[in-house]
């Protein structure tokens, strides 16, 4: 019986291989569909600059970004979340919109799905203020009296720059393996390389021990994909000069990663809360870098799995930040190279 069956799977095997040859001479493209998400939109600006709003820089970029791949890549579909200034799908809430952007990838069949998104760091764009003890004194009479300090204020230019690559948590991936499987419920049999189109074509029933394993293997691949791709953009944005804090792994507000079936990065293109790089966002000159630094990492990621399917970065090593951004940081540490995506930050 056993016999049989492993004779009959190698035959339908067989015949899998021999279709694809006959109706795809050409190697199956792994990347068809690229889905671009522009960060916020209509009533959520997202963060401020001096002079701008994060959700126009985000479609900007986004936009001319699907030219850009169309260019490149004429095969390719792109999707995109919204390409005007609104809640995509005119949602009324950010998490209608957020369900809105990944149930939009999912049906659409994305195999990559880019967010795009501007930075801040916490303060006031531009300069801020801040107050240091510069002495003190001493006020009240008898047992009133009391020592208490004397504040400057002073004004600091608002230093923080650089780009970051967000991919989910890898502990986060229960809402990935319900996203891959609402995928295959929508009738998807192509989530899997040629190898698993046996497992593909049965009936798909997600509780099922096989479906459990099934999801989870999909995780691994879309969280090492996600990976390559995210530290490849990186990587071009060092060799463009920018300043890169790496690819990063964060707790909260990229929950529409973790709900899309398929690999997904989450692109913070710059800081609007420091002037010089609010205008390098906005500039024609600093979006086109963008998107060129972007559709390189594209091409060298396609090439990567075209080459080796499901290759893993070995040197990958997320780095975990928390949601709220920190401290400003030294400025100076620009053409950083990648090579620290290998050793966590503290
Ligand atoms: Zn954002």
């Amino acid at each position: 019986m056993m016999k049989k069956l492993t004779f009959l799977l190698f035959l339908s095997g067989i015949c899998c291989v021999i279709i694809s040859f006959n109706t795809h001479p050409k190697q199956k493209s792994v990347l068809r569909t690229i889905i671009i998400d522009p960060g916020h939109g209509g009533f959520d600006p997202g963060t401020t600059g001096l002079f701008s709003q994060e959700k126009n820089v985000a479609l900007a970029i986004s936009l001319k970004l699907g030219k850009a791949i169309q260019e490149e890549f004429p095969d390719m579909k792109i999707v995109f979340t919204r390409t005007t200034d609104i809640m995509p799908g005119n949602m009324p809430t950010k998490s209608a919109g957020l369900h809105y952007r990944a149930e939009l990838a999912n049906k659409s069949r994305g195999d990559l799905f880019i967010c795009i998104h501007a930075n801040n760091d916490g303060h006031t764009p531009g300069t801020y203020a801040l107050h240091r003890v510069i002495g003190h004194k001493t006020v009240g009479k008898g047992k009133r009296r009391k020592r208490i300090p004397i504040y400057e204020t002073y004004y600091v230019k608002n230093t923080r720059i650089g780009t970051g690559s967000y991919i989910w948590k890898a502990d986060r991936n229960q809402f990935k393996g319900t996203a891959i499987n609402q995928r295959e419920e929508a009738g998807e049999g192509d989530l899997a390389d040629s190898s698993n189109a046996q497992a593909d074509s049965e009936a798909f029933d997600r509780t099922s021990p096989e479906a459990k394993i099934r999801a989870q293997l999909y995780e691994k691949k879309f969280f090492a994909n996600s990976a390559l791709f995210a530290t490849l953009v990186e990587s071009e944005f060092v060799k463009a000069g920018r300043h890169s804090d790496g690819v990063l792994q964060r707790d909260e507000g990229i929950q529409v990663l973790q709900a899309t079936g398929m690999p997904s990065v989450l692109i913070e293109t710059g800081f609007l809360s420091n002037k010089e790089e609010e205008e390098y966002l906005n500039s024609e000159d600093g979006q086109n870098e963008i998107v060129r630094n972007i559709v390189d990492a594209l091409k060298r990621y396609k090439e990567t799995l075209e080459g080796h399917t499901g290759a893993e970065p070995s040197s990958f090593q997320p780095v975990t930040t928390p949601a709220t951004a920190g401290m400003s940081r030294n400025a100076n540490s620009a053409k950083q190279p990648v090579a620290r995506l290998a050793s966590p930050r503290k």
